[in-house]
C-alpha cells in the first residue's frame, strides 16, 4: 500500500517547536508499505522552529500576530500535487494541527480551545476526495 503521512508522525523534527510526533502505529506501517512523508508547513517555506499558528476567521495567523496564510496554502497545494501524482491509498495526518488536523483544530484564540474542523491541508485533500484519516483513528 502507498501511504502518505504527516512527516512529524514519521519522526521528522518538523514540528513548530523543532520536535516531532513520532507514532508507533505509523512506524508499524513502515514495513511492507511505501511511505510518503510530507510536512506542508515546511514545504510552504516556513522555518523550523517557528511560532505556533491558528486559523483566525479563515486566515492562518501566528502567535506573534503575523499572517502565514500564504505559506500554509502554498504548502497545502504542494501536498495536493504530490497526492495527485502518487495517488496514495491512505493519508494519515496529525491531529489538531492548523495544517494537518482532520477532525478538530484550535479555535484561533491561542487559548488551547478546540473546535470541530480541519486544517488547511487536510481540508484541501478531503475536498479532492483523498482517503484522509486522523492518526488518532488508526
Ligand atoms: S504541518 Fe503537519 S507534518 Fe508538519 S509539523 Fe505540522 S502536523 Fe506535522
Amino acid at each position: 500500500m502507498k501511504i502518505m503521512v504527516s512527516a512529524c508522525l514519521a519522526g521528522e523534527n518538523c514540528k513548530y517547536n523543532g520536535g516531532n510526533n513520532r507514532n508507533k502505529k505509523v512506524e508499524a506501517l513502515f514495513d511492507g508499505n511505501e511511505i510518503i512523508p510530507v510536512c506542508p508547513e515546511v514545504m510552504g517555506g516556513l522555518p523550523t522552529p517557528r511560532a505556533p499558528s491558528e486559523i483566525v476567521h479563515g486566515i492562518v495567523i501566528n502567535k506573534e500576530g503575523f499572517s502565514v496564510d500564504r505559506e500554509y496554502r502554498q504548502g497545502a497545494e504542494m501536498v495536493l500535487k504530490i497526492a495527485e501524482l502518487e495517488r496514495p491509498d491512505l493519508i494519515i495526518l496529525q491531529s489538531r494541527s492548523p495544517s494537518c488536523g482532520v477532525k478538530q483544530r484550535y479555535d484561533g484564540t491561542f487559548t488551547g480551545t478546540l473546535i470541530d474542523g480541519s486544517g488547511i491541508t487536510a481540508e484541501l485533500l478531503i475536498e479532492h476526495g483523498f482517503p484522509v484519516v486522523d492518526v488518532e483513528d488508526l
